[in-house]
């Protein structure tokens, strides 16, 4: 079987669409500890598995022998590095064929706190001896633009990447690339490391200039400090615990720790990535 976990998640949808149209059904297994967030995958032939990765007991029974398994990165940020363990060990005690694991853009080199438990949970994979694919997945064009409401209403886009520059794709490319490693040729994606981002690498200024140019309003990029920046995510309402992770991603951006582009994800899905002026119009169209 193919096995997705986290397959409720915004992410793990989008692996299950994609996989529904490479391979039957009945061939398609989702991990998820919600039954019910998952009747509409179950309504479409998919099986479902019901484990959470915070409780190792009910993992026993997730993955078989020789299933190829796409572990999604849990969301629970400070518990992974134990949940993940967890799923590795019900993978290997399976005796699963393959590991994808949806990691992060340049693993080792990824600088910034947010990156510790995907480095760890590669090292945990790879000390596991199972047979592995690192998709080291670079930022999301929909950070972004799922928050486009305040960069409206303020006519500004806020950062402290400085000039730095986002090699972002879209979740549905990122989910096509899953897919093409859990149903191609497996000798080929066995124990490969991907480094996964956009075609195009952009800076703020240039993506404030795509909004104001879609949505026909001005826009324009205010570059700020770190601690400015801080005080103004605080200031909207984030915990400032999680107000820190994203102010420590943006010092890792304005060194480019988000922008590197080695062309995998284009590879793996066959066409190029979708610009994030798309995905900026589709956040307009859908508001
Ligand atoms: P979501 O938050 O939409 O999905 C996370 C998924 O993980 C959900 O299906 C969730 O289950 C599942 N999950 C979390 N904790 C557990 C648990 N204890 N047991 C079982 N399942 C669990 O995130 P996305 O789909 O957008 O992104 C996928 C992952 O990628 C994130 O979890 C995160 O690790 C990482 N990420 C990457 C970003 C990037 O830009 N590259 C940005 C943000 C996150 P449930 O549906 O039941 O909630």
């Amino acid at each position: 079987s193919i096995v997705v976990t986290g397959a409720t998640g915004q992410l793990g949808r989008l692996v299950v669409d994609a996989l529904l149209a490479a391979a039957p059904a009945e061939q398609v297994v989702a991990v998820v500890r919600d039954k019910d967030k998952a009747a509409d995958l179950a309504e479409r032939g998919v099986e479902l598995r019901i484990a959470d990765y915070g409780r190792p007991e009910t993992l026993a029974g997730a993955f078989g022998a020789g299933d190829r398994v796409l572990l999604i990165s849990g969301s629970e940020v400070g518990r992974r590095v134990a949940q993940h363990a967890a799923v590795i060990d019900a993978a290997r005690a399976a005796g699963v064929a393959q590991l994808a694991y949806t990691g992060v853009l340049g693993g080792d080199d990824a600088d910034f706190e947010l990156a510790a438990e995907h480095k760890e949970t590669e090292r945990l994979i790879l000390a596991s001896g199972l047979p592995y694919t690192f998709l080291r997945n670079g930022w999301y064009s929909e950070n972004y633009t799922a928050n486009l409401a305040p960069v409206l209403a303020h006519g500004a886009v806020v950062s402290n990447a400085g000039e730095g520059r986002i090699a972002s794709a879209s979740r549905a490319d990122y989910a096509a690339a899953a897919a093409a490693v859990l149903t191609g040729p497996a000798e080929e994606h066995l124990n490969q490391v991907y480094e996964l981002s956009g075609d195009t690498a952009w800076s703020f200024a240039e993506y404030a200039a795509e909004v104001a140019a879609r949505s026909g309003r001005e826009v324009a990029y205010t570059p700020v400090s770190a601690e400015a920046h801080l005080e103004i995510l605080t200031g909207a309402g984030l915990p400032r615990p999680f107000a820190e992770i994203l102010v420590d991603v943006d010092r890792a951006a304005e060194h480019g720790a988000l922008a590197l582009r080695t062309g995998d994800l284009a590879r793996l899905i066959g066409r190029p990535t979708t610009p994030v002026g798309v995905s900026v119009q589709e956040a307009l169209d859908a508001s």
